[in-house]
């Protein structure tokens, strides 16, 4: 049996221990501009001072940058893939090292995983292109590969207002738990949530899409939308892919087709087979008003 490996927090404890934010100028720049323009919104303002961000934004720039460190750091520290030549003129020049072998299949996660050539005939494991840890090859299932990056990148960020959670980004899957952690559910979401017919947990997401401030009447769309929009903004962060994902208007939008078709569901793992526990709760929770209720008419 394979010991399960540390995931969330503690798998990149010792890079979060080390991260520094001002040691990635260039990409918060970068990022920074790329969420204006996705906007359609100039980087300085008419008034001369740089356009303001939201709080929710920012927050979204700094999970970011945390990613960023994460990955830098694991990148770095693996050995057998780059050379300290190749290393050392990365740190010197600033360029990112050149992606690692089945890169593409941490973009592509959701329609394939690396090749099973990657597997290493002796330990019957691979190195995974992402956190560059050697993993079995159980996890080149397609969905154990899907969930396996979402664990290393960590696609979710709060998007509610007031969040008092340290910034930190965190699996998709575990979005619920955090709202139910840090937000409180009484007043903010929950009734309007059980009293939907179709249960189906949409209120921690805004109506309009944090990045691009895209909406529809349709909110299930919209949460879709953001999902995909989150997994893609945490994937720029992965040094040797971020060139290519500052694209803006339809290139955006049909690099997104491209790697979420419509016949793969952006979500598998996790938000909406929380679906489940959510019902559950939402039933418990009805069931105990009914019994105030009566109470209260029996007095
Ligand atoms: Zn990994
Ligand atoms: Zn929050
Ligand atoms: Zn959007």
């Amino acid at each position: 049996m394979d010991r399960e490996l540390p995931r969330g927090k503690w798998q990149w404890w010792s890079a979060d221990h080390a991260f520094v934010p001002e040691n990635h100028l260039k990409f918060r720049q970068d990022i920074t501009r790329w969420l204006l323009a996705r906007q359609g919104k100039p980087e300085v303002g008419a008034d001369g001072l740089p356009t303001e961000l939201t709080e929710v934004q920012q927050r979204l720039i700094r999970d970011s940058l945390t990613r960023r460190n994460r990955f830098l750091s694991v990148q770095t520290e693996t050995t057998g893939i780059y050379t300290e030549e190749e290393k050392n003129e990365a740190f010197a020049t600033g360029a990112p090292l050149r992606a690692p072998p089945e890169a593409n299949a941490v973009l592509e996660a959701a329609q394939q995983p690396p090749r099973e050539e990657v597997i290493d005939p002796v330990t019957g494991k691979f190195d995974c292109p992402c956190c560059f840890r050697r993993l079995p090859a159980r996890y080149l299932e397609p969905e154990a590969w899907w969930q396996h990056v979402e664990s290393d990148v960590g696609s979710a960020t709060c998007l509610l207002d007031r969040c008092l959670m340290k910034p930190q980004p965190f699996a998709i899957d575990q979005l619920y738990d955090h709202v139910r952690q840090y937000h409180d559910p009484e007043k903010l979401w929950t009734l309007r949530d059980i009293d939907s017919a179709r249960r189906f947990p949409l209120d921690p997401f805004p109506e309009n899409c944090p990045i691009c401030d895209y909406t529809d009447d349709d909110r299930e769309r919209v949460v879709t939308h953001i999902c995909k929009e989150l997994r893609f903004f945490a994937l720029m962060a992965l040094p040797w892919a971020t060139d290519q994902m500052l694209i803006v208007g339809d290139e955006w939008q049909e690099e997104v087709d491209r790697l979420w078709p419509p016949h793969c569901n952006v979500l598998p793992c996790g938000t909406w087979s929380n679906d489940e526990a959510w019902a559950k709760r939402a039933a418990k929770k009805r069931t105990r008003q009914e019994i105030h209720e009566v109470s209260l008419e029996d007095s």
